[in-house]
């Protein structure tokens, strides 16, 4: 399960506008701070993988295009992080073993 930066924003927004509004649960507000914080660093976070993924994704363009659009099928080499066929042994671009 995915929860992203957004949601978190969201939800720390309203937990502070709620305890604005009800002046008994004014402790919330730091709560709700908190939330909107992690929504933050995940928004960046999130950012940064998606950048990180393109840059793999281009690298193995050419694989890709051979056996499949679908980069969440494929084996990912801790080593170098290229995206490989999920029966593979060994990496096609470093030729580590991957398992
Ligand atoms: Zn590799």
């Amino acid at each position: 399960m995915k929860i992203n930066g957004l949601t978190y924003l969201i939800v720390g927004i309203f937990v502070i506008i709620t305890s604005l509004i009800l002046d008994k649960f004014i402790v919330f507000i730091f709560v709700g701070f908190i939330f909107c914080i992690m929504g933050v660093i995940r928004l960046f976070t999130e950012t940064k993988i998606d950048e990180e993924l393109v840059k793999e994704l281009k690298r193995e363009d050419k694989f890709i295009e051979t056996h499949g659009k679908d980069p969440s099928k494929f084996i990912k080499c801790k080593f170098c992080k290229a995206y490989n066929y999920p029966d593979a042994q060994f990496c096609h671009f470093c030729g580590r073993r991957i398992n």
